[in-house]
């Protein structure tokens, strides 16, 4: 334990989100607006792990919140996505015996198939937290307790998706998109939604959604944590809540769903997505949840950062941000009394 502020820390932790690497030139969003520092994300992810190396409370694992690296490394084939993935993995291998906690995003689909992150040790940190749901080779969603009064929850929001599905196109949960997806957007580009209104517009490939099984997994992880009082983190790639800004292009098919199972739990105390770029967040008057959408690393300008060192004190959790990403304090559910 130490201090901030002269408040201990129980457990300390980073955050980090959409580095979206690439050696490869400067370029813009989607809308043509936005630049994206292809080669620059790398250098500020080195600087966010060099900080994490240095503060004097340990760094007790690192969460990363999905799309490591960009869509457009397969332009150069499998062995560029492999060489881009090893450049982003290797700040993160630097911090040793601190595990990275990684979330899927849909340009890591873009360069692999679901079935290798599946199959793949970086979903399964070897110094692992986990004391009860580790990703397994039929998940990507998983659990884990850093400290027995908090329990983090990821969510895979491209388990129904068009995404990564290319060497299994029987699967029922491929297929499962594919039917939802025509329900709501006929466009042959699958990622066009000009012309859709209010939350349709969060029909574009590059969301997805969750499946009934992993909706069950979620209400039963939350039971249990309300049971034995662990303050939960919800991390998840596509945001569930987005659609209060009026930002519905990056909201998960089936949020609305999520929403419920997460409303039956008192345990929930904040949603960490990221996804979106360019950041917000919303505390639920109905819950007291906080969301937050974690600003992108690919945007932030050179000089400046985006990252975030939480800390779990004894009634609430402290997110310090840096650069782009503000600094939050969140009230625990359950406060840990020391002696
Ligand atoms: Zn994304």
């Amino acid at each position: 334990m130490s201090s901030l502020s002269g408040k201990k820390s129980h457990i300390t932790f980073g955050i980090v989100t959409d580095v979206q690497y690439a050696d490869s030139e400067d370029g813009t969003d989607f809308s043509g607006t936005r630049i994206r520092y292809y080669r620059n994300s790398l250098n500020l992810l080195k600087n966010a792990i060099n900080d994490w190396k240095q503060q004097t409370d340990r760094v007790a694992f690192v969460l990363q919140l999905g799309d490591l690296i960009d869509g457009k490394n397969n332009k150069g084939g499998e062995e560029s996505s492999h060489r881009a993935l090893t450049s982003a993995l290797n700040p993160f291998q630097s911090l040793k015996s601190t595990p990275t906690y990684h979330t899927i995003g849909n340009h890591d689909l873009y360069n692999f198939q679901r079935s290798f992150f599946l199959e793949s040790s970086i979903m399964n940190p070897s110094l692992s937290l986990s004391i009860e749901t580790s990703p397994s080779s039929k998940h990507l969603y998983y659990t884990f307790l850093p400290h027995p009064k908090l329990r983090i929850v990821n969510l895979d929001t491209y388990e129904i998706s068009l995404l990564g599905y290319g060497d299994s196109p029987d699967d029922p949960n491929f297929l499962l998109a594919q039917a939802w997806f025509r329900e709501h957007n006929g466009r042959e580009n699958v990622n066009d939604v000009d012309g859709l209104e209010g939350l349709e517009r969060r029909w574009a490939a590059y969301n997805g959604g969750v499946s009934q099984q992993q909706l069950t997994w979620l209400g039963q992880v939350l039971r249990k944590a309300t049971a034995r009082e662990e303050n939960v983190i919800i991390t998840t790639h596509v945001g569930i809540k987005t659609e209060y800004r009026g930002y519905n292009v990056c909201l998960a098919w089936n949020s609305e769903e999520i929403l419920a199972v997460l409303a039956d739990y008192p345990c929930v105390i904040a949603v960490l997505a990221g996804h979106e770029h360019s950041g917000w967040d919303h505390i639920d008057p109905h819950t007291g949840v906080q969301h937050i959408t974690v600003p992108a690393v690919i945007e932030t300008e050179p000089g400046s950062n985006a990252y975030a060192t939480a800390r779990l004190l004894d009634d609430s959790l402290a997110i310090t941000g840096v650069g782009t990403v503000p600094s939050y304090s969140i009230k625990l559910r359950y406060a840990i009394y020391s002696v």
